[in-house]
């Protein structure tokens, strides 16, 4: 089964801050991770082909820099790496972005594409279904296990806040996985030597051009303006009882949430 993963570089978000004048996350300095559902991802990728047999390629639309995400992936044991990345490409709000790698996709060859359900640093869940979208694929969004039933026919446990449903999906199709979906493993030594000895792909925007419209990618492609973006400022630092019984701090708490009127 040959499947492609597509991963995104994130910032490490506890780290992140965002510049008040022009509304972007500062990235400078900060730690990059490959997203977590994205790792999971990866890893159910690399079970299946374990299983089945195949290929799992790494997808990752980014600065020049993202291609450290695409080796960490290689080491995990992905065969190959996509690198999607572009002047013309910044500034994409989430349908330019989905425009843009589904373009990407259209030069490989695959059965199943797996995408995470969200990005930690996005935080939209937008692009894995809008990448099945503009490729006409079926799509299973919330995977929680993914099971190869035969060539063309995998069963998908979905998942939902109470329930799940288990669903046969017909390949070519897209899978947006949890992070539940599955542990990732980590890097081998073998596999972190191989992995820088490995060549990356990059396709740019000539690469791409026959499959985008200019008008649907970057800024001027993006429908979404960010008006207004802003850090949480910390709380007060609050009020602190010290010594008491815990009757007392069960009396205590009340009598300040009656105080307030929360109870
Ligand atoms: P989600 O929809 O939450 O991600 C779901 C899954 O899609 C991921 O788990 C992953 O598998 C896949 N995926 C998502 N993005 C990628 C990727 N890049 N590569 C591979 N797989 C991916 N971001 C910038 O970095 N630079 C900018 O200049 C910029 N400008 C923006 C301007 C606007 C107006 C807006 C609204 C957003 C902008 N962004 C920019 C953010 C950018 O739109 C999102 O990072 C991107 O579209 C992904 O959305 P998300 O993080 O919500 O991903």
């Amino acid at each position: 089964m040959k499947i492609v993963v597509c991963a995104k570089q994130v910032p490490d978000t506890t780290e992140v801050k965002l510049d008040p004048k022009t509304n972007t996350l500062i990235r400078d300095g900060v730690p990059s991770i490959i997203n977590p559902d994205d790792k999971s991802g990866i890893e159910a990728a690399l079970r299946i082909k374990e299983q089945v047999g195949g290929t799992v390629t790494v997808v990752c639309m980014g600065p020049p820099q993202a291609d450290v995400a695409i080796r960490e992936a290689l080491a995990m044991g992905c065969d190959d790496g996509v690198l999607i990345s572009g002047r013309e490409f910044g500034g994409s709000d989430t349908l330019a972005t989905s425009t843009i790698i589904a373009a990407g996709l259209k030069t490989l060859d695959y059965d199943l594409i797996i995408t995470g359900r969200q990005a930690i640093d996005g935080d939209t869940a937008q692009v894995g279904p809008q990448i099945a979208e503009h490729l006409g694929l079926p799509q299973v969004s919330y995977a929680e296990d993914i099971q190869v039933e035969s060539e063309n026919s995998i069963i998908v446990k979905r998942q939902y806040e109470d329930r799940y449903q288990k669903v046969r999906i017909k390949t070519p199709c897209v899978i947006t996985a949890l992070t539940e979906l599955a542990e990732p493993r980590y890097m081998s030594v073998s596999g972190t030597v191989d992995a820088y000895a490995k060549e990356i792909k990059v396709l740019g925007f000539e690469e791409l051009k026959d499959k985008l419209n200019p008008e649907h990618i970057g800024l001027k492609g993006s429908p979404t303006n960010v008006v207004q973006s802003f850090t949480k400022q910390a709380k007060g630092k609050g009020l602190y009882y010290k010594d008491l019984s815990a009757e007392e701090a069960v009396e205590t708490i009340v009598a300040k949430l009656e105080e307030r009127h929360i109870i």
